[in-house]
């Protein structure tokens, strides 16, 4: 419960989240599944819904589909069948979807996701297949249009218990969950090609006067974006307390509406209200057999199922030693997360390797828009400019001049350490040289370094310093500064 305009109150959010599956066809036919394609290109009888043109079922979208819905920790039936839900749109040219009703291909699961200092948990009612409808254009002043070249693109459409309480941790799961699709290779989950939309079902639990009150519940259609999900949810919780201040109105079976989201305003708008599941007409598909699956193939798909982010950010806490956020940065894609695996399998040290990642390699990344995976350089080159640092061949600085050098050429990095000059001079006697002359040239900070109880560090660090600067920046500071002491240590004693 938090208190909102003096009241005790608690939303209470459910979602349904659609993701469209990477599959190079539709659900029941041949066409490619193509992002701005020409209009209306990507079709066929099938999805145009012409007589006599008969659905086949994608076998990948259902393995996608189960693959999904294990790492949802779903049970997955072992017989699941098609239905026709029935409604008149110009975007829906069979006059019905072909969906999944009473019989969806998973169910009963679960998924945790890390929520500020704790872990959250999200009951996970169903999971099942539909294909997708086209599209409404509405660009030519005047007319509408339809573009029937998504019609078919297969959907997974995960369905939420009402267990989420703040717009907040809305927005969290539906980050993780596009982070599991795309970790899993089901969906690459992009907003902006709308692969994965949300609706959340929104009301709210009031406290008041030692009594509870539940706003009618709301569902919010087609959000598109993580930031409009947020607005939407905050926006329709302050908007029902409000609601409920004016009219006392609670939920009752059938006051559920839906509205819309306007992005400009952000605001949350009426729309039509929503059928019954009965004025659907759900039936089973006549075209289509049921699916039924084996248990050992659902045990073949779940061992390849990759490590999920989850378990991978526990991973890499203990075995690079970081903290969570730097974890979750590192695990956030999965091509990074495995560079990084890859180049530790090379050889590379670890704690090293994962510096790099999270200093120099995510910068260049950033400037480049791109992931680390995608900068290219392989895992043996990244393990060995790491090993370079860890075998004090070269600094921590040298190290992320080297990383920019290693983006230009293409040279192995010892090699261009050698050829910058940035490989560290190791030469006890050389070294000594430079710690000789730049006492030399420094006596009061050696006196001080000796006898000032208030300056001591200071000089210290000031000689230290004056070596390297002597060194051009090559010397390697462990030495100077085992020197250094050593030096004064001797002055000292002659005193
Ligand atoms: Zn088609």
């Amino acid at each position: 419960m938090t208190e909102l305009d003096g009241l005790d109150v608690e939303p209470i959010i459910g979602l349904e989240i659609h993701v469209q599956l990477a599959t190079r066809t539709k659900l029941f036919c041949a066409c490619p599944l193509m992002f701005g394609a020409e209009p209306n290109t990507a079709t066929c009888p099938v999805c145009l819904g012409l007589p006599g043109a008969l659905p086949v079922m994608n076998r990948a979208a259902l393995e996608h589909a189960v693959r999904a819905a294990l790492a949802l920790n779903c049970r997955v039936a072992g017989f699941t069948k098609w239905d026709r839900k029935s409604y008149y749109y110009p975007d829906l040219p069979k006059n019905y979807q072909i969906s999944q009703y009473d019989l969806p291909l998973s169910s009963d699961g679960y998924l945790e996701f890390p929520f500020g200092d704790s872990i959250s948990k999200v009951r996970i009612i169903r999971a099942h297949l539909e294909e997708d409808a086209g599209k409404n254009v509405h660009d030519i002043p005047g007319i509408s249009a339809i573009d029937l070249n998504r019609a078919g693109t297969p959907l997974l459409e995960i369905v939420t218990a009402p267990d989420l309480h703040s717009a907040n941790e809305v927005r969290e799961l539906a980050v993780q969950l596009q982070r599991l699709v795309r970790y899993l290779g089901v969906s690459e989950a992009v907003m902006q090609k709308g692969q994965m939309r949300f609706e959340p079902n929104i009301n709210v639990r009031i406290r008041c006067n030692g009594q509870e009150f539940r706003t009618p519940i709301v569902e919010v259609k087609n959000l598109n974006s993580f930031r409009a999900l947020h607005g939407a949810v905050n926006y329709e919780v302050t908007r029902q307390v409000a609601a409920w201040r004016k009219t006392g109105e609670t939920a009752v079976s059938g006051n559920k509406s839906n509205r819309g989201w306007d992005d400009e305003r952000e605001v949350t708008v009426p729309q039509r209200e929503k059928e019954e599941a009965h004025d659907y007409r759900y039936f089973p598909d006549p075209d289509l057999v049921p699916v039924t699956f084996g248990t050992e193939w659902i045990k073949s798909v779940h061992e390849e199922m990759p490590e999920l982010p989850l378990a991978r950010t526990e991973r890499f806490i203990c075995e690079y030693k970081l903290s969570r956020q730097d974890a979750a940065a590192l695990v956030d894609d999965r091509g990074t997360a495995d560079l990084l695996d890859h180049a530790v399998e090379a050889g590379g040290d670890k704690l090293t390797l994962a510096k790099h990642f999270l200093s120099f390699w995510a910068r260049h990344a950033h400037e480049r828009g791109k992931t680390i995976a995608a900068l290219g350089i392989s895992p043996g080159r990244l393990a060995e400019l790491a090993n370079l640092v860890h075998r004090d061949q070269i600094n921590a600085t040298a190290a992320a001049q080297l990383a920019k050098a290693m983006l230009d050429r293409w040279d192995a990095p010892a090699t261009l350490a050698a050829e910058l000059g940035l490989l560290q001079n190791r030469d006890a006697d050389q070294i000594s040289a430079w710690v000789a002359a730049a006492l030399e040239q420094n006596a009061q900070a050696v006196r001080d370094a000796i006898a000032n109880p208030k300056k001591v560090k200071a000089a210290r660090g000031f000689l230290t310093g004056q070596v390297m600067q002597l060194s051009g920046g090559q010397a390697d500071p462990k030495i100077v500064g085992q020197l250094v002491e050593q030096k004064l240590g001797d002055i000292a004693s002659q005193q």
